[in-house]
């Protein structure tokens, strides 16, 4: 299995001056480590609606995927629904992924089980594969409701199956899931490497519990995962790799935990 790393680069930089720059430092550094230690784990970086067509034109040819970070839940392709983009724009943008369910998304935007089980939808009707993001708040994980409160997230998945079973067969190629305690997101705290463990070893139970074809989803611990901390999480055969938000937007940051996957994949 290999392992990903993902930047999730919210609504960052402010420029295409600042995106290109990245892209720079990004690209440049990945085709110095071509076939050596960056090998084993695959790249992937979401930028800004605004900027995913740029973004993914200047991928193209390298090993780095581009994703969107939302796609509409109305609508898989066209409508008159102000200020969304459709899966269908998003892949013909060139990203090739989504990333659905992220708390942000859940707290300012009020996604609702429903809204995401459209969204995975219109994203698997398009093509895309979806970064389902899931996690408790402090305050759930200070009640112990862990455990719980994911099981309650990933019964859009249980849904989306009862709705069409077919997908099952090719779900683990496209879905990860990414579990991103709230708490963690953006503030230096990070659970135990245990803890994380121990909830990813309960996702995949979980998700082999709905299908037997979902033995093998990879799941990504999500949450101030840094150069500094990535072996610690990367050691772990649950974690199958990250979600990054803060030091994606440094090339060298993003690397570094890029390399402590594929040295742990190795
Ligand atoms: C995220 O927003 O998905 C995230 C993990 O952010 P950070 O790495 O900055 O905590």
């Amino acid at each position: 299995m290999q392992a990903w790393v993902i930047g999730n680069w919210k609504q960052n930089p402010a420029t295409s001056h600042d995106v290109n720059a990245l892209l720079d430092d990004l690209l440049s550094a990945v085709s110095e480590k071509q076939g050596s230690d960056a090998a084993g784990c695959q790249l992937m970086v979401a930028p800004s609606c605004i900027h995913i067509a740029a973004v993914s034109d200047r991928l193209k040819g390298s090993s780095v995927l581009s994703a969107a970070q939302d796609i509409s839940a109305y609508s898989a392709s066209t409508g008159a629904y102000t200020g969304d983009c459709s899966a269908q724009q998003i892949a013909d943008a060139g990203a090739t992924w989504t990333i659905l369910g992220h708390s942000e998304r859940r707290q300012y935007h009020q996604e609702s089980h429903d809204c995401l089980l459209q969204k995975m939808t219109h994203a698997l009707a398009q093509n895309l594969g979806v970064v389902f993001c899931i996690g408790e708040t402090q305050a759930q994980y200070d009640a112990k409701e862990t455990l719980a409160v994911i099981d309650v997230q990933l019964s859009v998945i249980k849904d989306l199956l009862a709705q069409n079973p077919k997908l099952a067969k090719d779900l683990s190629a496209r879905l990860i899931i990414a579990y991103e305690p709230v708490w963690a997101i953006g503030t230096g705290k990070v659970p135990t490497v245990a803890e994380v463990s121990a909830t990813h070893q309960h996702i995949k139970q979980t998700l082999t519990g709905f299908n037997s074809e979902l033995d093998n989803m990879t799941v990504l611990y999500g949450g101030s995962v840094n150069a500094d901390n990535a072996d610690s999480f990367a050691a772990d055969s649950m974690i199958d790799g990250a979600l990054v938000g803060g030091a994606s937007l440094k090339a060298e940051s993003f690397l570094a935990i890029a390399h402590a996957f594929s040295r742990a994949m190795a």
